[in-house]
């Protein structure tokens, strides 16, 4: 007899994208982290941590950081859930929503995990396939009738991104719960914070890991009516954020300044580096996030992948089909961008 559950043992584990030892030459371009630093404030809390905080238990619901989204967004602190990253807060919906009877459906290509967490759960999975241009397929994600709907907005790994009015034609015709996966929207130009106000069966999700720079901190949150929050709240474990990312957290989240002002050279690097890469005949699918898609047409995607890794420059290649002779590619520093480019213009001839 299997020690597992049949789920667990015929599970493919997640695989995060390669973490190389942090070197002085390695140039990270393959999981989507800010080029930028998180903000001096956050430097400056993290010195004066007082240890004492941490004999004691965090507060259950961070609610010293919930009253500073709160403010910052504009909806009253009942409509946010923080969690350890938005990767834990995905791991509730999936707790909470879907079962052998309650399945899933999402657009793919996308965000892996949610395939993990939907066999985790032992539910259902309908994939319901993008075309080449990444349109939102929402009569077909309607039509699915599954208990979660979940669309990532931006869309990892293409970057592409459905209009709030798109969104909210879908959820005006999904039955289940629609979550929206905001983690790239700092770097977009529209939010479905609105479908919220409008919608009871309506969640959007931030993390703090992307916009914020802050991926090792894991701190991410929900946004919601109070009734689908109280569902998520029961299955979460008791202290899923701790007190220092709360606390950095809250510093982080209020210094609005900082935020726009990395996130506004994010954006002008990407539209110059998809311009680089579009002289040198990639194809480059439009992106509202701070990463690209790009397919090469001189080479292979797998051959470039493993040129540019063995001179230490890393780029996501995505060994699946639907992906093929893809790589995404991380919008870096001017400086690892120019690296990136020069290196690209001798490989990709
Ligand atoms: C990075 C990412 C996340 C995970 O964010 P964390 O807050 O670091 O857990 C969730 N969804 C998508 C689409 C992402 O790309």
């Amino acid at each position: 007899m299997s020690r597992f559950r049949p789920e667990i043992e015929s599970l493919e584990p997640y695989v995060p994208g390669e973490q190389p030892a942090a070197g002085n030459n390695v140039i990270k371009l393959n999981t989507n982290e800010n080029s930028f630093p998180p903000s001096p404030r956050v430097r400056d809390a993290l010195r004066v941590i007082d240890t004492d905080q941490l004999r004691r238990y965090p507060q259950p619901f961070a609610d010293d950081f919930r009253a500073a989204a709160s403010e910052v967004l504009g909806v009253d602190k009942t409509w946010i859930l923080p969690g350890n990253g938005s990767d834990d807060l995905l791991t509730q919906l999936f707790r909470a929503v879907t079962g052998p009877k309650r399945g899933v459906t999402y657009p793919a290509p996308t965000y892996v995990l949610y395939q993990t967490l939907a066999n985790i759960q032992g539910c259902a999975v309908t994939e319901v396939p993008y075309d080449d241009t990444y349109a939102l397929p929402a009569s077909q994600l309607a039509d699915v009738g599954a208990a979660l709907t979940i669309i990532a907005n931006p869309n990892s790994p293409s970057g592409t991104a459905a209009s709030p009015s798109e969104l909210g034609m879908l959820a005006s015709r999904v039955k289940g719960i629609l979550a929206v996966d905001e983690a790239y929207v700092e770097f977009s130009t529209g939010s479905a914070l609105d479908l919220v106000r409008e919608h009871d069966h309506v969640i959007v999700l931030r993390t703090l890991s992307k916009s914020h720079g802050l991926a090792g901190l894991r701190l991410g949150f929900a946004i919601a009516q109070p009734s689908l929050l109280a569902g998520l709240a029961k299955v979460k474990d008791s202290y899923n954020v701790d007190a220092i990312a709360a606390h950095l957290g809250t510093v982080a989240i209020r210094d609005v300044d900082y935020t726009r002002e990395v996130t506004e050279r994010i954006v002008t690097a990407r539209s110059q580096l998809t311009s680089t890469l579009e002289d040198l005949d990639f194809y480059v699918w439009p992106s509202q996030a701070n990463f690209i898609l790009v397919r090469p047409s001189r080479c292979s995607a797998e051959d470039l992948y493993k040129a540019l890794k063995s001179r230490n420059l890393f780029v996501r290649y995505f060994d699946e089909p639907r992906l093929a002779n893809t790589l995404r590619i991380t919008v870096g520093t001017d400086e690892e961008n120019h690296t990136l480019t020069e290196t690209l213009k001798e490989l990709h001839r």
